[in-house]
């Protein structure tokens, strides 16, 4: 029996089955390449969902994390620590904002906290003006607990847990007549990703960005951004609405921030700077010193590594690589940096994630017809064009598998 097949009865029997039982069990990870529980190992075009963004075992995190972990792991909220003060100097002073405009940052650990917390924040901000409404846009992903599912376009995970107290009108993503449609002077937020991660890895038309922030601009709504999955180098700038030349009121992170140790950060700026009165908000482990030590080491590193140059040109080469494979299942590529998808011509994607984990990749069907390809940002060019060398006989091994035809996997 194999180490998976042992691992993976052990995981029928105690886990809880939300997850359905996962196809690998990893064990070992260094730079962009994982190895699995019998020793097979693993491109990794995934790093755990936009999360490893400096790779498996960087020396500069294992230090870092060592370091802190041996002096003060934890304090919470109750005590201030200065990993924590760095780590909100350098996300606000990131944003670049122009002079006079305030940044404050509120720390937890993931993503779906986040945007929970700036839920908070932007009903505490309607209610000094008598605003509730929540504009957001189809097949979104905001996260799995109450507040950031009430405001998640995907239909078939937010209505079996309804209904919600949330005032929300969701409107189709990218279109602004729908959007301008929505937004009036009734309405307290805009809730956007930056490029919809979850439905797809799916950007906006170019402008769409900025009609929203004119919009809001225009109505005294906050343009909150969910950034959880595009931020932090993932598209080739600190921000990806940095690429946009808009500056949102709200700002939502989590992911590759921590480099895989979990934090999270919800940043109000302007108004919603000040929302939050004392007492409104909290979390024990947000912030905590060891997430914090490896989110400032993963901002160090893209910096003095010149990450974010890195990826915007490995990402554009391998989109141009991935773009010139030829296959009937493949119908093209979209997304920025390193975030891209392979579309597909039809709901093969099952079928693609699986030849491609047979072939040495892992990858992501992410939704029926697109695979979705998150590297670490660190990957190399010569690893992406590995992966679209290999990739003609894994569309056809998928073509196989799909007709039925295929021997053996
Ligand atoms: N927001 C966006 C845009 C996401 O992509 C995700 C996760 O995929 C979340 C929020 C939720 O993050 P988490 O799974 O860390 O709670």
């Amino acid at each position: 029996m194999s180490a998976y097949a042992q691992l993976s009865e052990r995981w029928q029997r105690v886990m809880m089955p939300n997850y359905g039982t996962p196809p690998v069990a990893l064990v070992q990870g260094k730079g962009c390449r994982l190895w699995d529980a019998d020793g097979k190992d693993y491109l990794d075009l995934l790093a755990g969902i936009a999360v490893s963004s400096l790779g498996h075992a960087h020396p500069a995190i294992v230090e870092a994390v060592s370091r802190q972990v041996a002096t003060l792991a934890h304090t919470s909220n109750l005590y201030l620590h200065e990993p924590g003060l760095r780590l909100a100097e350098r996300l606000t002073s990131l944003l670049q904002t122009p002079a006079g405009t305030e940044a404050r940052v509120f720390f937890c650990s993931t993503g779906t906290e986040a945007n929970e917390a700036a839920l908070k924040l932007v009903l505490r901000h309607g209610q000094g003006i008598g605003r509730r409404r929540i504009i957001a846009a189809d097949h979104g992903f905001h996260g799995r607990t109450l507040g950031a599912l009430s405001l998640t376009g995907k239909a078939s995970i937010r209505e079996p847990f309804g209904p919600y107290g949330t005032d929300v009108v969701f409107v189709p993503y990218g279109d602004v007549e729908a959007l301008a449609g929505a937004v009036d002077e009734s309405t307290l937020a805009v809730l956007l990703e930056t490029t919809q991660g979850e439905a797809g890895v799916v950007p906006p038309p170019d402008g769409y960005l900025a009609a929203a922030r004119s919009l809001c601009d225009s109505t005294g709504a906050l343009l909150w951004l969910d950034e959880v999955q595009s931020a932090i180098g993932r598209t080739g700038y600190w921000y990806a609405h940095q690429a946009e030349g808009v500056l949102p009121d709200v700002l939502t992170l989590a992911k590759g921030l921590g480099g895989g140790l979990p934090i999270g950060a919800c940043i109000g700026i302007g108004p919603a700077a000040n929302a939050f009165a004392r007492g409104d908000h909290g979390s024990t482990f947000g912030g905590n010193l060891v997430s914090c030590a490896a989110a400032l080491t993963v901002l160090d590193v893209i910096d003095s590594d010149g990450l974010l140059g890195h990826v915007r040109e490995v990402g554009a080469s391998f989109a141009a690589g991935l773009a010139e494979v030829s296959h009937p299942l493949l119908t093209g590529v979209r997304g920025r940096g390193l975030w891209r998808a392979l579309v597909l011509s039809s709901d093969a994607a099952a079928h693609v994630e699986l030849a491609c984990r047979d072939a040495g990749f892992l990858v992501n069907a992410v939704a029926p017809d697109a695979i979705r390809l998150a590297p670490p940002l660190v990957i190399s060019a010569d690893e992406c064009r590995g992966f679209v060398d290999a990739l003609p006989q894994i569309l056809a091994d998928a073509q196989q598998d799909l007709d039925g035809t295929r021997v053996g996997s």
